[in-house]
């Protein structure tokens, strides 16, 4: 009998750290070594933590939700007579995990689950039968598009980087999650930091890098810790160091932490806080690629993205490239938060529409309430609402509806909530978050959140509502970097779709 513990940050705040105990303990005093406990990442079901998976022999994985002393005891007693039980938490058969593949499935801190579930297979296979140029046309023909947000070509970025010849280059992979209610890099670190380490040699590999560096957030404080172990692991099985596979390549991967700063999502901010230096975005060119980190080429992609390499290497590009939509291939990973039943951490085929993702994996609106809208792409997207439920999510088809994929974050919200007051939520986080170097960002989101306060306060006029057009306008056209290009995209979707809502809070206040 296999028992599997969620033991991922949010699993661990619901308690599962008891749970894990309690079961160890009870193994531990009944000397019943025929079930095997195994602590793991998140296995997205935020919505039921504490979580666990149980296996019996010859039997199909259960899952147990909201996990307390009293419910632990009677699976342990039903495992002692052979009882199965029906698994008590709903899982929709509509996900599909490439990245999440090994989270909440095996233990990240035992390298040996890695390697037994073809943990560094891909790295194998790249060192000893293919060429750096062939893995990169590999990820081009894949398709993959970054998934940090900007959804650039990674293949192409991979190209850039190796076509520039230098005597060092950098990978690393920005780990610098910022958006509000998006946890996706973190649980992809805590639940599988060995596929990320794979793919950033497999990425040194081809674009002739011999040094890694991942910049994490310091607020993840279980991500970093199961990173070092298992960098610090890879290390002492040759898979990281010197001469891997015993071939002529060597590469190291070490940490920088960040401080928290949105803005250092931004590649070339990122860039700059890793040097020590303020992070503050720079005008490209140059990319990265170019002169990046201490102005040697540095190939920059996110977390989620490395987590699909090691499987597009071992499965073929065409593998990848037939799931999803065509200009999108493969699967995005969605932190599924707000005022939906089944919060929780969830992978899906490009492609598959908003109502798919909010009714049928989420479960729907708490309470049975209304469906309002969905922000998508955090604080750089923009509310969509029930006439775009049908839309299928891709990069192109957010953006041309008026928001954007982003990181991935999903915030789902009811009849209850007021569209202005979250478009001042998300505004709010952009101007503490803007780095101040260029005016219109510093300035113009400042003063389109006093507007916004105005009118929630009921004091504004229906000027206002012209005036917050034009000055977004003028902030996305006007800004340096992304952060300020589309900081205003909450307030002109929500003006968009949710006008009424606007003209209610000025109509108030006569
Ligand atoms: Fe900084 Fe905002 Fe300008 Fe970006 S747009 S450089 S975050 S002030």
């Amino acid at each position: 009998t296999i028992i599997k513990v969620s033991m991922s940050t949010c699993a661990i705040t619901a308690g599962a750290d008891t749970i894990f105990e309690y079961f160890k303990e009870e193994i531990e005093r009944e000397g019943n070594d025929s079930i095997k406990l195994i602590s793991t990442g998140c296995m997205g079901l935020c919505h039921s933590e504490p979580t666990i998976e149980v296996t019996l022999p010859g039997g199909e994985p259960n899952i147990f939700g909201n996990l307390n002393i009293a419910k632990a005891e009677k699976i342990l007693k039903d495992i002692k007579y052979n009882k199965t039980r029906e698994t008590d938490v709903f899982i929709s058969k509509k996900q599909k995990k490439i990245v999440l593949k090994n989270c909440g499935f095996i233990d990240p801190e035992n390298i040996v689950e890695s390697i037994g579930n073809n943990g560094y297979f891909a790295l194998n296979k790249v060192l000893t039968k293919m060429k750096p140029q062939e893995v990169i046309d590999e990820i081009k023909l894949s398709g993959l598009r970054g998934r940090g947000g900007g959804g650039y070509p990674t293949g192409l970025k991979w190209q850039f980087a190796a076509d520039n010849k230098a005597d060092q280059k950098y990978v690393v992979c920005n780990a610098d999650e910022g958006d509000p209610g998006a946890f996706m890099d973190r649980s992809v670190l805590e639940g599988d930091p060995h596929t990320i380490i794979e793919a950033m040699a497999i990425c040194g590999y081809a674009i002739g890098a011999d040094q890694g560096i991942i910049y994490i957030r310091a607020e993840y404080p279980l991500a970093i810790k199961r990173l070092e172990k298992a960098i610090m692991d890879a290390n002492t099985h040759g898979l990281l160091g010197e001469k891997i596979f015993g071939t002529d390549f060597n590469f190291k991967i070490r940490l920088k932490y960040g401080a928290g700063a949105f803005v250092c999502g931004e590649e070339t901010a990122l860039v700059h806080s890793m040097e020590g230096k303020r992070g503050e975005p720079t005008l490209k060119p140059p990319f990265p690629a170019e002169a990046g980190y201490w102005e040697k080429p540095t190939n920059v992609n996110n977390v989620e993205t490395y987590g699909n390499i090691p499987s597009i290497i071992k499965k073929g590009a065409l593998w990848f490239k037939n799931i999803g939509t065509e200009k999108s291939s493969g699967t995005k990973v969605f932190a599924l938060a707000g005022k939906v039943k089944n919060v929780g951490l969830i992978e899906v085929p490009m492609g598959t529409t908003l109502e798919e993702v909010i009714f049928d994996i989420g479960g729907g609106i708490v309470g049975n309430k209304e469906f309002k809208a969905v922000q998508t792409g955090g604080p750089s997207g923009g509310c969509l609402t029930e006439k775009d439920l049908e839309t299928p999510i891709d990069f192109d088809n957010l953006i041309a509806k008026g928001s954007m994929m982003g990181s991935g974050g999903m915030i789902v919200m009811d009849e209850d909530d007021c569209m202005v007051a979250v478009a001042k939520f998300y505004l709010g986080f952009t101007v503490e978050e803007s780095c101040g170097k260029c005016t219109p960002c510093r300035i113009g989101t400042k003063r389109l959140y006093e507007i916004l306060e105005r009118i929630t306060d009921g004091k504004g006029s229906l000027n206002d509502l012209n005036l917050l057009k034009d000055l977004s306008n003028t902030i996305k056209r006007a800004s340096l970097c992304g952060l300020g290009k589309t900081a205003p995209n909450p307030v002109l979707s929500t003006l968009k779709n949710f006008h009424e809502e606007y003209t209610a809070h000025v109509k108030e206040k006569k």
